[in-house]
């Protein structure tokens, strides 16, 4: 049975009768277009050739020939009409294939087009002096037959001219079904040329015997008597079999061979016939000639054909592979924005406008853990299959991991990201799933999809923002404003290095007992040329999330130590430096390197550099982090636990890792004022650290009283607004030199 069914499938793959793609078929029906590029030419040439012959070797001798009664048109008409009609259309044809393949479409190609089947349309229109010139008579059986198909040709030309000039007319309007009227035109144009083909074979097989009549007319004699006219086999027949016939059979086997065998078996049955009306014998090794002739060229065109298919195949797979995504079948995202460009060209935006929605899988990520990858990544593909589901017909592609992102009209979203979530919402009882979509809405026909996307983006990291449980925000003029700072900051990073705009501002941070100064903090600020002087709220928040931190932080360090060194050479006091790394940081440098590196360059002792990393940081790549902490220690740096408490803190952190000191985030110290609980948490957490052997520090101390509380809760060091705010160099270094703050005296030399 299995055999069976594979015998069957291959007979069906031989002959075409397969269903094929999309892609497949537009690849079968290019490359069609691209022989009709050579065979017209061919047709063209060969025509311009045979006119040349007719012209040195009937129309002279005739036009010489002093017993000549014809006028000039009349001889010009009769030998070369035929010719110049064939030629006109091949270069109609010509024109088209090239205008079909090479896709761009010019008004140029489409005239040039247009003439030339015009041209060919006219000479048609003279069907009616064949009859006044006699070439076409009906006073004999083969007469008749050749009368026929010479008018089956003038049709077939009239139908093939009107039908590429409307099918270029369509192809230059952008048609979309333009691939069908171009086999209409292939088919038309192998069809003329087949007729032509039989008209002329024909015409010289059955080489009338004819005598003539008084007059100088040629009679045809039943009998079989008077002189043979014409005897030189023309092949051209033949040729025009091959070439178009072979055209059409790469679009279409088994259509083709059905024209074929028909033709051949009724062209040679016609010329078999013709000896019954005393015409020259159709010779018998011609007849098997005949046959093996259409056998192989139908198996070279089959052959053809299926080297085109598994063509087609190959390159279909190589577009799959870039045009959707392995996961979920969805649109790969480089194809969903060229997809997306065209259709906002096209302007189909409806009233709304386009909506652009970047979509993210909540709860994802634990899925994935509990389940596994392979089930993560079926997962994946449902949820594709539920957008799809809730937005038919638009653009959909998976942007990355659980991101997805849709292309839409802007109708009912708020309902359709609702239903989604319904449908997640009781997919699975062990984690709690849900899809929070960021929304952007444009008019701008000729706006970028990736631009798009990425304010959509923005505007779903702009949820995060929201106080609530909202799984929609839309991209709005304030959001707008934010997002093209963002952009400017992205895009800007580098020249603000280069041209210095990026500076190190330094806080005091005191001993609580004596309140004399220990050492300062580096705070990055941003002194922009446009947009004047920019916090770090603004630009580091937008710096992480796009990877580029680091550049900020390797900066500072640089600063810093460029800093030290001026005060080192100059002999003036120097304060050790506590430096912010980012957690975005370690998957991108190596900050131990850096750090180690920069020093080396500026010769800065290891002990004027402290190490801040932010709690939040803890949360990622642990093992990283340790690593980190540990080498920065074995090179004798400090590290300082930064913002502890702002966020996930867990007492485990203190103890899974290696810290100097800890930097009370200055969240326990809102709402002080008479909270006991407070002041009780923040004794405590002090005692704890010094414990386990950890130094303490509070940050954002903006009263005496705090500073108060603090030193009597053996607090460390104190940092906040109450001894000053990030200063300039100058203005820090002034400071000391003015006495307003007093070194520790571990400082003084
Ligand atoms: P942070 O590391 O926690 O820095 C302390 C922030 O608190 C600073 O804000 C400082 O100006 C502010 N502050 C200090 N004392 C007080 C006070 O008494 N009251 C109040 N309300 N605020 C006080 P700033 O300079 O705006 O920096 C914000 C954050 O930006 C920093 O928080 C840090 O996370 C980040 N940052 C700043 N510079 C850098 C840098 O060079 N690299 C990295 N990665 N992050 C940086
Ligand atoms: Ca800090
Ligand atoms: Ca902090």
């Amino acid at each position: 049975m299995k055999t069976l069914s594979k015998i069957w499938n291959g007979f069906l793959n031989i002959f075409g009768i397969r269903k094929n793609s999309r892609y497949v078929k537009s690849y079968l029906n290019e490359a069609n277009m691209r022989s009709a590029i050579f065979m017209s030419s061919v047709i063209f040439v060969l025509e311009i050739w045979l006119v040349l012959r007719q012209t040195q070797k009937y129309i002279i001798p005739t036009l010489m020939d002093s017993e000549n009664t014809a006028s000039i048109f009349q001889v010009l008409f009769q030998n070369t009409s035929n010719f110049f009609l064939l030629m006109s259309m091949g270069f109609a044809m010509f024109i088209y294939s090239i205008q079909y393949v090479s896709k761009v479409r010019t008004v140029k190609r489409l005239v040039w087009t247009s003439i030339f089947a015009g041209f060919s349309l006219i000479i048609c229109c003279l069907l009616p002096l064949e009859f006044y010139y006699k070439s076409i008579k009906f006073n004999n059986d083969v007469n008749i037959i050749k009368g026929v198909f010479k008018i089956f040709f003038y049709i077939s030309v009239v139908l093939f001219d009107i039908g590429i000039i409307f099918a270029s007319i369509y192809r230059y309007k952008g048609g979309k079904r333009a691939s069908l009227s171009s086999v209409m035109v292939i088919s038309l144009f192998a069809f003329v040329c087949l007729m032509f083909g039989i008209m002329v074979s024909y015409g010289d097989f059955v080489s009338v015997k004819t005598v003539k009549d008084a007059s100088g007319n040629l009679v045809y004699m039943p009998d079989g008597s008077g002189n043979v006219m014409y005897e030189n086999k023309q092949i051209i027949c033949f040729l025009m079999f091959t070439i178009y016939i072979g055209c059409l059979l790469i679009w279409n086997p088994l259509i083709s061979i059905g024209i074929l065998g028909t033709l051949f078996l009724g062209f040679y049955f016609a010329i078999k016939g013709a000896a019954n009306f005393g015409q020259r014998r159709f010779p018998e090794g011609d007849e098997v000639n005949y046959l093996t002739f259409v056998i192989s060229l139908t198996m070279v065109c089959i052959s053809i054909y299926n080297q085109r298919i598994s063509e087609a195949k190959k390159d279909e797979e190589l577009e799959e592979l870039a045009t959707k995504d392995k996961i979920t079948g969805l649109l790969s995202f480089e194809y969903f924005t060229i997809l997306a460009r065209e259709k906002m060209k096209e302007g189909d935006l409806g009233w709304g406008g386009g909506a652009y929605l970047f979509l993210n899988l909540s709860g994802f990520k634990i899925y994935n853990d509990q389940k596994g990858f392979e089930k993560g990544n079926l997962f994946l593909r449902e949820t594709g299959k539920i957008i799809s589901e809730v937005f038919p017909d638009t653009l959909i592609s998976r942007q990355s991991d659980d991101h997805f992102v849709v292309f839409a009209k802007n109708e009912q979203l708020e309902e359709k990201i609702k239903k989604i979530n319904e449908i997640l919402e009781v997919r699975d009882p062990d984690v709690k799933l849900g899809m929070k979509a960021g929304i952007y809405v444009t008019t701008d026909r000729l706006e970028r999809p990736r631009i798009c996307v990425e304010k959509a983006r923005y505007a779903y990291g702009n949820l995060k923002k929201l106080a609530g449980n909202h799984v929609i925000d839309y991209y709005d003029i304030e959001m707008h404003d934010d997002y093209l700072m963002a952009q400017y900051i992205v895009t800007h990073i580098d020249e603000a290095i280069k041209n210095g705009y990026l500076k190190a501002y330094y806080q005091p941070v005191v001993w609580s007992k004596g309140r004399t100064l220990c050492g300062v903090e580096a705070l990055a600020r941003w002194i922009d040329p446009r947009y004047g002087f920019l916090s770090p709220g603004k630009f580091v928040p937008v710096l992480e999330s796009s990877q580029l931190i680091y550049k900020l932080d390797k900066e500072i360090l640089r600063l810093v130590c460029r800093d030290l060194r001026h005060n080192l050479d100059l002999g003036l006091p120097v304060l050790p430096v506590s430096i912010n790394f980012s957690r975005a940081d370690f998957g991108v440098i190596d900050i131990v390197q850096v750090v180690s590196e920069t020093i080396e360059e500026y010769k800065v002792p290891t002990d004027l550099l402290h190490i801040e990393i932010t709690e939040s940081a803890l949360t990622d790549e642990e093992d990283t982090l340790k690593n980190t902490i540990n080498r920065l220690h074995e090179k004798g740096f400090a590290t300082w636990l930064d913002d502890f408490g702002s966020g996930y803190s867990s007492f485990n952190v203190l103890k899974d890792y290696e810290f100097d000191v800890l930097k009370l985030d200055m969240k326990f110290l809102t709402g002080f004022n008479g909270n006991e609980k407070a002041k009780a948490l923040i004794k405590s957490v002090i005692a704890m650290a010094d414990q386990i052997g950890m130094k303490t520090l509070c940050e954002g101390v903006e009263t005496a009283e705090q500073a108060a509380f603090l030193e009597e809760s053996s607090c460390g060091r104190l940092q906040g607004y109450l001894y000053g705010k990030p200063l300039t160099y100058d203005e820090l270094m002034g400071r000391i030199e003015s006495g307003e703050y007093n070194l520790a005296k571990e400082l003084l030399r």
